[in-house]
């Protein structure tokens, strides 16, 4: 049984006075009764971990390198990221995949790193709009999932997320029968490739345009385990207004 997990990504966004809507959500939801996380900008996961604690709110990075050290300015590894108080790392984001040129084998490369040094990995797909368009949805996340997700994970070590990049910030959500096609499609691939243990067990994340009033009608469908939250994050009562939807 895969695990619920409501999930905040806030991007480039964020200084210490961001911290304070974490204190208001630790108060409003001592003892989520899901998993929450939250994935700040680099330079906050240290001072958010700190602020949280051991408490039931895990942090996260947004992404990490393949590798464990070395010449990367401007990079952060595996090992630096649980050494700042983070248990997971975001790969292949679809601001990373157009903006950073990562390819489903850089994707895997990191998400391997990751898992390797202890972290769970969440694994990024989802299509275009044009190729939403095009009738190649399956085929896209099918591609990526395929190439993108390490051999070696178990449901304990990877989180799945599907991500339209055309809902992404806009506003726009796919209906629940397009969210549903794609999320029985990525439990079945992923069911095929590990088995019926591991596959059922990975988490399923929703992404794009989640926001308090749509959240429980997406989390109601089958094979949705959470959501991979962005702007709807940075505000404690809307992000716990989520929490409050999938718990
Ligand atoms: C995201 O960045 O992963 C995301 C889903 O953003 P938003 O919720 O703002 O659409």
């Amino acid at each position: 049984m895969a695990q619920k997990l409501a999930a905040g990504n806030w991007k480039m966004n964020g200084t210490e006075a961001s911290l304070a809507e974490i204190d208001k959500m630790l108060a409003a939801y001592p003892e989520p009764g899901c998993k929450v996380l939250i994935c700040p900008p680099a330079t906050l996961l240290d001072r958010l971990s700190t602020r949280i604690g051991d408490g039931p709110i895990a942090t996260g990075a947004q992404d990490c390198h393949m590798k464990a050290s070395g010449a990367h300015t401007g990079d952060i590894s595996a090992d630096m990221i649980k050494d700042a108080g983070g248990t997971y790392a975001i790969l292949g984001h679809s601001e990373r995949r157009t903006d950073h040129g990562e390819s489903d084998e850089v994707v895997k490369a990191k998400s391997a790193a990751a898992v390797g040094a202890g972290l769970i990995a969440v694994v990024c797909v989802g299509e275009t709009e044009a190729q939403r368009d095009a009738g190649q949805t399956l085929d896209v996340v099918g591609t990526q999932l395929a190439g993108s997700v390490p051999d070696d994970v178990t449901g304990e070590t990877l989180v799945v997320a599907y991500e339209p990049v055309w809902a992404i910030g806009t506003g726009r959500v796919p209906t629940i029968e397009q969210i549903a096609e794609v999320h029985d499609f990525i439990r079945e691939k992923l069911v095929d490739r590990f088995g019926a243990e591991t596959g059922n067990a990975v988490s399923l994340l929703y992404g794009g345009s989640v926001k308090p009033s749509n959240a429980a009608e997406i989390f109601a469908v089958a094979n949705v385990d959470g959501a991979l939250v962005g702007g709807a994050s940075l505000k404690a009562d809307d992000f716990g207004a989520i929490i409050d939807a999938l718990q």
